[in-house]
């Protein structure tokens, strides 16, 4: 297959997702998050060629700086420079500016106390909300993440390993309207293999930022996508597999949930589903 047709086969695939699982509308304000790695950067571009066909859709680039010395800055750049280059706004938010700490501040903090969660564990959390921040800010109606199938059933299996079996419904390729401030989120490479995710970013000459994030490998995922990458090899089609069978549990697992009534948080007036949103319990800790 010659890079084009490559290409196009994976764009296709993207809009395939994106028809089955209704994740878009014609006239979506969309607010793509770009870290600046292969596979935010992969959807901007596939969405950004998509959006010509759609002119009531607008696209805007939403960027969240965790404050991560030495990895952040050239993924914000390499963001920022593929934005220009596709004539797409990107807006950026960053956790200094949002909670008061950079990520590396936090972790600081977290080893003094011996807080036993890892960086990712805040990261992921705090970094959720920024993105609901950041699409709230430029009045987007869908957040598009680039999450791809590998870190779709990485995900669901974190969850099982963790106990939290009732998220996995919760974290299916198009979340529920349950907030008007909660933005709806939608996952058009949900089912394309990280390689193949990779391999357009290559074909596309699209540049991203390859160095891994210092606190990665202190995160269980790492052990996940490893078992994962071995079954995958040793038996080709496991995650394809792995991730039909979560979505034929989903709807069973939806009653796990039960029906969350959101308040105010009380610290920073964000929906929650107690008094305080799970940002400010966690922020809390390292207080
Ligand atoms: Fe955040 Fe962990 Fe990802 Fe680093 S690897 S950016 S700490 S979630
Ligand atoms: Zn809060």
């Amino acid at each position: 297959m010659c890079r084009r047709c490559f290409a196009e086969s994976v764009e296709d695939k993207v809009r395939a997702t994106i028809v089955r699982h209704r994740m878009l509308e014609y006239n979506d304000h969309v607010a793509v998050a770009v870290s600046g790695g292969k596979d935010s950067l992969t959807l901007l571009e596939v969405l950004a060629k998509m959006e010509r066909n759609y002119p009531r859709a607008t696209l805007v680039a939403v960027t969240v700086d965790e404050g991560i010395r030495g990895y952040r800055d050239e993924a914000m750049e390499i963001a920022a420079a593929t934005c220009t280059r596709l004539g797409i706004q990107n807006h950026t938010v960053s956790f200094k500016q949002l909670y008061g700490y950079t990520l590396d501040e936090i972790v600081e903090r977290i080893r003094e106390r011996k807080n036993p969660l890892t960086p990712c564990a805040f990261c992921g959390v705090l970094r959720r909300k920024a993105l609901n921040v950041a699409a709230l800010e430029v009045n987007a109606n869908k957040i598009a993440t680039g999450h791809t199938l590998d870190d779709e059933v990485q995900t669901s299996l974190l969850n099982i390993f963790h106990g939290d079996v009732p998220k996995i419904a919760a974290e299916g390729p198009v979340t529920g309207k349950v907030h008007p401030r909660l933005v709806q989120k939608v996952k058009p490479l949900c089912e394309i293999p990280e390689r193949e995710s990779a391999l357009y970013a290559y074909v596309k000459d699209v540049a991203f930022q390859s160095t891994p994030c210092p606190y990665a490998g202190e995160a269980m995922r790492n052990d996940i996508r490893a078992l994962l990458n071995r079954m995958e090899e040793r038996h080709a089609g496991t995650k394809f597999t792995v991730s039909k069978s979560i979505a034929r549990l989903r709807p069973a697992l939806a009653g796990l949930n039960g029906k969350s009534e959101f308040q105010a948080c009380r610290e920073c007036g964000e929906p929650a589903a107690g008094e305080l949103c799970m940002a400010c319990q966690l922020l809390k800790q390292i207080q």
